[in-house]
């Protein structure tokens, strides 16, 4: 494994790589690396023949009283993660080789990125399509690896990818929890204990909002109402929205059919959490994608509340 902070030194070895006829994965993480980021580098390892690992903490997909000072870091963790997980290369470049001079460029997605998470926070999405346009194009063709927990995301970059003719394939990978279902997160080491024992809440509302959905419930609102009456039972979560959208383009839907996702985003203390259940409709049957669980160092299970 080696690191690497220049991006013509990134742009070489890849090209290396695909000159030898190998096949190269990207795996673009902010670090302090869990068990949801070590999944995806396992379906990366997989599946190709070079794993690239990006670290970098981007300052423009922050708003201005957003948690960029104090987001967590711990490279040398993340680098001997990475060695376990057998990556080729890790990335790991300082602000200045990203955004050399102040950039006049910005990627922005229309409409997919306005509401969910781009109503609480209006620049995020075009600050993490900007750096993951620049990460694919640095990296060339590739495969990009991208987790379900961040929904709107791989959402919004398998759009731009295709608008803007990117040579990449983007693969999203399964949410993956803590036993009690708690999404993994860099940012659930904010939460203080009895936050962090509430936060199983969110989970919790999901998993009963798919049941109510399995028992025939096919009304968005009623399925909504579902989860804030599970949140609601802990008080220190504060829903910011939930939310039945259709799954591919995140049209907001009325009756549930097809390919769903229920979404949703809280503050607990001094973190925003999200998180999502993934839900495939077709008239009485119903296949509910909860993701699964995994230790740091284990093969992830289906998770069951
Ligand atoms: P982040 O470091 O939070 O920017 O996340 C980097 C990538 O890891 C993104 O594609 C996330 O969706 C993915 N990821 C983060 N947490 C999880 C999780 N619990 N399960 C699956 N993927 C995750």
């Amino acid at each position: 494994m080696i690191t690497l902070d220049h991006v013509d030194d990134l742009r070489a070895a890849c090209e290396g790589a695909r000159r030898d006829g190998r096949s190269v994965a990207l795996v673009p993480t902010m670090g302090f690396l869990h068990a949801g980021h070590r999944s995806l580098l396992r379906a990366a390892r997989a599946a190709n023949h070079f794993v690239v690992l990006t670290i970098f903490v981007n300052p423009r997909q922050f708003g201005p009283n957003e948690d960029l000072d104090g987001y967590p870091r711990d490279l040398a963790g993340d680098a001997a993660v990475a060695e376990t997980e057998g990556v080729d290369v890790v990335f790991a470049p300082p602000v200045a080789a990203v955004y050399p001079e102040p950039t006049r460029t910005t990627v922005h997605v229309e409409g997919l990125t306005d509401g969910l998470c781009g109503a609480a926070r209006p620049t995020h999405f075009d600050g993490v399509t900007t750096v993951v346009a620049k990460l694919c194009s640095m990296v060339g063709p590739c495969t990009a690896y991208f987790g379900r927990k961040d929904f709107q995301q791989l959402a919004v970059v398998r759009r731009m990818v295709r608008d803007l003719d990117l040579p990449v394939d983007v693969v999203g990978c399964p949410i993956v929890r803590e036993p009690d279902g708690l999404a993994r997160s860099s940012r659930n080491a904010y939460l203080a204990d009895e936050e962090r024992s509430a936060a199983g809440a969110l989970p919790k509302a999901l998993f009963w909002a798919s049941e109510t959905v399995v028992r025939g419930e096919r009304s968005a609102v009623a399925v909504t109402e579902a989860v804030r009456a599970v949140v609601a039972t802990e008080p220190t979560v504060q829903l910011e929205y939930v939310e039945v959208r259709r799954a591919d383009d995140l049209a907001p839907i009325d009756v549930l059919e097809g390919a769903i996702v229920v979404a949703v985003a809280a503050r607990i203390g001094r973190a925003r959490i999200i998180d999502n259940v993934t839900m495939t409709v077709r008239g009485r049957d119903v296949s509910v994608d909860l993701g699964v669980v995994a230790f740091d160092g284990d093969e992830p299970r289906s998770w069951v509340s």
